[in-house]
């Protein structure tokens, strides 16, 4: 698709680095399937991606992580 922010780049399958802050919970996500803009470099994720990291989040905050690093792992 046409990149919804600078309007000249297209976007194309790619991978990006997720960062999700909840009270005292710091998740950080790499290697989540993305489309990347090839000419501004955003970062744009899937319905389902973004509603399958936001579940690990809550899953992490109930479990009283602080800080975590995780590879993506689709659900
Ligand atoms: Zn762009």
């Amino acid at each position: 698709m046409i990149c919804p922010i600078c309007r000249c780049g297209h976007t194309r399958p790619g991978f990006a680095s997720v960062t999700l802050e909840r009270d005292l919970t710091t998740l950080l996500f790499k290697d989540v399937p993305a489309q990347v803009c090839d000419n501004c470099g955003e970062e744009f994720i899937d319905e389902t991606t973004s509603a399958n990291l936001l579940h690990a989040a809550e899953a992490a905050v109930r479990a009283g992580v602080q800080v975590e690093l995780r590879r993506y792992a689709a659900a």
